[in-house]
């Protein structure tokens, strides 16, 4: 059998993973030329469309006589634990660094979560084809950051192809090959997976002891689900179908369990026959980020006509959906007087809900509100508890003044500055993730001229002082806009509500009093004036139809109106108040 290489490429966003994946793909005729696009591994219309990797892809590559497997990993924090399950995976790294850019947060998050697996790192320069491209620079601060030696360093362009031969040398040379016991039974790490309507859910593995084929009944440690394997094979990187895996190779395993959530990230497989110690590193998923999904035209609560029915059954079936390939996407059925029914819906982060909201409109057509994201509170009897993270940010020193300036805003704890060179600085800062998880990095983009980047791990629960905030129309709580907040942006907050619903909800024949309640404590309010409404009588002579269409105009209007009390809200009030 042959020599076996097994490797992930980790660094910054946009630092050229995807691109180099390419020139890997040709240099080792994996994928002949005429096949060959751009970003090959970036499956998904949405990966092509932004430039992101989303969805890692494995793929086996034959070279020198070796048989290399590359992992693609997502670079983004939202899938850290994921990048983590295929760091495991894999005997050394590829840390690409951009020569134009230098080491960027997530290039040192990524690397943290390698060194953590013991892999062998190979520092690699990209992007040495550009003008303003800084080697030697660039060198310096991953030999001072990373205490990496300088003449380790492959100084390559992605795009065209310059010294890829020789990074290629340096993989076979430097990484180590898998250690192989096939005596053992069997054990594979499940790195990824997919859905598959034929197969079922097709773990991806790495095979660290024994070996696998056709028709071996195998159990997960975990999730206990037990199967009868129909299919093994190896990524090309479609999938191609093998004799069996054996220990130290990479490949997938259709399991035709009925969802992913059966074969999740990070469990391990073993024959249902044989007593193993499962791998260590299985984390459960966690969501981060919480918020709601309702269709935009929600049910009403009496009667549903078709149409809206219909936009609700859509969401109901594309998350479904998803969720057969995503088992950190979570969800359950909602519903708010204001905004119908709907779905409360857990995230890893802010890019895993933007994904899935895109999806939901992109492939099942559905139209969709999304509300502003909170995070996963933990609520105990006496105190609640918020997460928080570990924060690193690079960014030109120049800016250092603007960016401790925002990160005071945050209510978080400096930690340290650490200066790259002279021109480039590292601010280590922990804050409450909810701080952060809005448009923090729109902010901290737009101070720096959008050189800074940002990156951050979890680091546990701390007590926070959050209390709930409920607004009242008219003296009728208005469920669906209440919200936890912190105590000390409770009144800012308050504030913001009454006035932005004084001008959203429209005048009645009544005074409307508003009003945003802490601990029965009355903090900010509001009042909408009343109003005399007649409206035909501004019309002026018997214009009949005119009046007619008028009415039936206000008619439609009411129908969508929500009534708390004596007080009716349209519903595109809560969307505008509601939306992110
Ligand atoms: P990823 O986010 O790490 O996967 O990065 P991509 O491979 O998607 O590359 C990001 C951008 O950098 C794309 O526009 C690439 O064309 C470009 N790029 C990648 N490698 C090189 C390179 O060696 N030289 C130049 N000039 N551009 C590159
Ligand atoms: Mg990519």
């Amino acid at each position: 059998m042959k020599n076996i290489r097994n490797f992930v490429i980790i660094s910054h966003i946009d630092h050229g993973k995807s691109t180099l994946a390419d020139r890997l793909l040709e240099a080792t005729g994996t994928i002949e030329q005429r096949k060959m696009r751009e970003q090959f591994l970036d499956m998904m219309d949405l990966e092509r469309e932004k430039g992101i990797t989303i969805k890692l892809q494995p793929v086996r590559m034959e070279y020198d006589g070796y048989i290399l497997n590359l992992i693609d990993t997502p670079g983004h924090i939202d899938f850290s634990y994921e990048v983590s399950r295929s760091l495991a995976a894999v005997e050394g790294a590829l840390l690409l660094v951009d020569a134009s850019q230098g080491i960027q947060a997530q290039t040192l998050t990524n690397l943290h979560l390698a060194q953590e697996q013991n892999l062998i790192i190979i520092p690699v320069i990209n992007k040495i084809d550009l003008s303003r491209a800084l080697i030697e620079e660039t060198a310096q601060e991953i030999n001072q950051l990373l205490g990496i030696d300088k003449k380790e360093i492959v100084k390559i362009s992605a795009k065209d192809g310059t010294n890829v031969d020789r990074l290629l040398k340096a993989i076979v040379k430097r990484v180590p090959s898998p250690k192989r016991d096939l005596k053992n039974p069997l054990r594979a790490l499940i790195f990824d997976s997919h859905y598959d309507t034929y197969k079922g859910a097709i773990a991806y593995v790495r095979i660290v002891d024994g070996q696998v084929k056709k028709g071996d009944r195998i159990i997960m440690s975990a999730s206990k689900a037990a199967a009868e394997v129909v299919e093994v094979g190896i990524f090309r990187p479609q999938l191609t179908q093998a004799d069996s895996l054996k220990a130290g190779e990479i490949g997938y395993l259709a399991t035709g369990l009925k969802d992913v959530g059966q074969s999740r990230v990070g469990d391990t497989i073993g024959l249902l026959e044989s007593k193993i110690k499962p791998l260590v590193g299985y984390q459960e998923p966690k969501p981060m980020v919480f918020a709601s999904f309702y269709p935009v035209q929600a049910p009403h609560q009496s009667k549903l006509d078709a149409g809206q029915a219909d936009d609700y059954n859509l969401l109901k079936d594309g998350l479904a959906k998803l969720k057969l390939n995503d088992a950190s996407l979570q969800y359950q059925p909602e519903s708010s007087k204001g905004l119908g029914r709907g779905f409360r819906c857990g995230f890893l982060g802010m890019l895993h809900l933007e994904v899935i909201s895109e999806r939901l409109k992109r492939e099942y057509g559905t139209s969709l509100i999304v509300t502003s994201p909170s995070v996963s509170y933990q609520v105990g009897r006496n105190q609640i508890k918020e997460p928080w993270v570990n924060l690193k940010i690079i960014s030109p020193s120049q800016y250092l003044g603007q960016v401790m300036k925002l990160l005071s805003k945050t209510r978080g704890k400096y930690q340290d500055t650490q200066y790259l060179s002279p021109e480039r600085v590292l601010i280590k800062y922990q804050a409450p993730l909810n701080e952060i998880i809005v448009d923090f990095y729109d902010q901290l983009k737009n101070i720096t001229a959008g050189y800074a980047s940002m990156s951050y791990q979890m680091a546990g629960y701390q007590p926070a002082d959050l209390v709930r905030l409920d607004i009242l129309a008219a003296g009728e709580k208005i469920e669906a806009l209440s919200r936890i907040v912190h105590r000390k942006r409770a009144e800012k907050e308050a504030r913001f509500l009454v006035n932005k619903l004084k001008k959203l909800i429209p005048r009645h024949q009544f005074v409307i009093p508003l009003q945003a309640v802490v601990d029965g404590r009355i903090i900010a309010r509001e009042t909408i004036s009343a109003l005399k409404k007649n409206v035909i009588a501004g019309l002026y002579g018997g214009d009949y139809t005119r009046k007619r269409k008028l009415l039936e105009k206000q008619k439609k209007g009411k129908k969508k109106m929500k009534k708390f009390g004596r007080v009716n809200i349209p519903q595109e009030v809560f969307l505008k108040v509601l939306k992110r």
